[in-house]
């Protein structure tokens, strides 16, 4: 590790190190991990559409615990829709393994040039006159400075880098949900079939159930902070592991949080970046995250070298990432916001309602669009805010 780069970036999941890989070749690239292993612990359900995944890599054998065909989504009274693939979103296609996963991103960021350097949490940036010039860090028990022209927050939720250089990345509880999430052993799911389970079971979230190989499943729920009720999300997910896998055995546990907000508002600044979940970047309604980041880390990877090449470093030439991923993937993000807003204050009764509408529906054969117009006009009442949507 040197004591200078032309780019920092703080955080080696898929935003960060798709970042660094990004911009490596041209340029001289620090991505640091404060933790020991990369990838490890996963905190995620590892889902993620094999045409997402696509756009971006060419899916390896190794990152892939399941291939899925199709997704089950279950009402709380148990009436159950059958859905493609295609329309099931971006969550559904591969269950990753995301300890190899993002592990051979972080490589792939070093191939590319980039110095990869483990164990190192950034404690502070540098700041002058308003320009952020690099980070403060731990390594191995050492205090440090680096310097960099600019510096990419690729630290996941609740970015501390983007508030150390003043940007508000805290979230309201009713914008967070709280996950829990066993790796299930002796489970006899569908190899080939996600499950989502609505309502009361997860509070303002869903319950999930992907296939992990043999027997195995990634069981989890997020509930809405503003929803938890007093209780942890792992009291929510033994009640739903007891009543649906009650013969499950979890071989590991894990908790995290996902922004299901608006966006982070502002995203770059003199010196600075945000991507990922740091920048709030994870789909409101599904929590899903991993393609997202990897096209904010691609764009301000891009951006980053625009900057170096330019010497200028400032807003003016890193905002070019903010109106890049806005033009992306910013306007689902925003309607996505609006929708779950109404849908996590639907009643028992009413998600019933809804999924009963769909009962009987070729859904094959209907386009998503087609499909929640239908939703839509079957519940005029219950989704009238949503409407003017679609
Ligand atoms: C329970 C759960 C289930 C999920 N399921 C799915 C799913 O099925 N599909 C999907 O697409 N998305 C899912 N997500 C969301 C997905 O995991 C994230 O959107 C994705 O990991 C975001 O990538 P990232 O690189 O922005 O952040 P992260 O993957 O969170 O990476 C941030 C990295 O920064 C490091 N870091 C933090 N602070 C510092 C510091 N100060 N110094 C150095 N390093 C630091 C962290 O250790 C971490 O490695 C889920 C999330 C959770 C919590």
């Amino acid at each position: 590790m040197k004591s200078e780069y032309d780019i920092i970036v703080v955080g080696a999941g898929p935003a960060g190190a798709f970042a660094a890989a990004t911009a490596a070749p041209e340029c001289d690239v620090l991505l640091i991990e404060k933790r020991q292993e990369i990838g490890d612990p996963v905190r995620c359900a590892e889902g993620i559409s094999k045409v997402g995944l696509s756009k971006f890599l060419r899916p390896q054998k190794k990152w892939i615990a399941s291939k899925v065909a199709r997704a089950r989504i279950f009402a709380p009274d148990g009436t159950r829709l059958d859905v493609s693939e295609e329309l099931a979103g971006p969550e559904v296609g591969y269950v990753l393994e995301r300890k190899i996963f993002d592990r051979d991103l972080a490589k792939r960021a070093a191939r590319a040039g980039a110095d990869v350097v483990v164990r190192t949490r950034a404690t502070g940036v540098i700041t002058e006159n308003g320009f952020i010039r690099g980070i403060e860090a731990r390594h191995l028990g050492e205090s440090l400075e680096i310097r960099a022209a600019v510096v990419i927050a690729a630290d996941g939720i609740e970015s501390q880098v983007g508030r150390w250089a003043g940007i508000n990345t805290t979230l309201r509880p009713k914008d967070l949900e709280s996950c829990a999430q066993y790796l299930v052993a002796n489970v006899d799911l569908l190899d080939d079939c996600c499950d989502f389970y609505l309502g009361s079971a997860a509070p303002g979230g869903y319950a999930w159930a992907f296939p992990k190989g043999s027997q195995a499943a990634n069981i989890g729920l997020g509930v809405l902070a503003s929803k938890l009720d007093g209780k942890h999300p792992i009291d929510y997910l033994d009640a739903f592991v007891n009543k649906h896998y009650p013969n499950g055995q979890p071989v590991e546990l894990n908790v995290g949080g996902v922004p299901v907000s608006n966006a982070v508002r502002k995203t770059a600044g003199d010196g600075i970046m945000l991507v990922g979940d740091a920048a709030h970047h994870t789909d409101p309604i599904t929590g899903g995250g991993i393609i997202n980041a990897l096209e904010g880390g691609r764009l301000a990877g891009e951006v980053a070298k625009e900057a170096i090449r330019a010497e200028d470093p400032s807003a003016k030439v890193l905002k070019r990432y903010e109106a890049a991923w806005r033009a992306s993937f910013g306007k689902k993000l925003e309607r996505n916001y609006k929708i779950k807003d109404i849908f996590v204050n639907l009643s028992d009764d009413e998600l019933n309602k809804l999924v009963r509408s769909l009962e009987g529906l070729p859904l094959e054969e209907m386009s998503v669009a087609g499909i929640v117009r239908r939703i839509i006009s079957r519940n005029p009442r219950l989704l009238a805010g949503v409407r003017h949507l679609f």
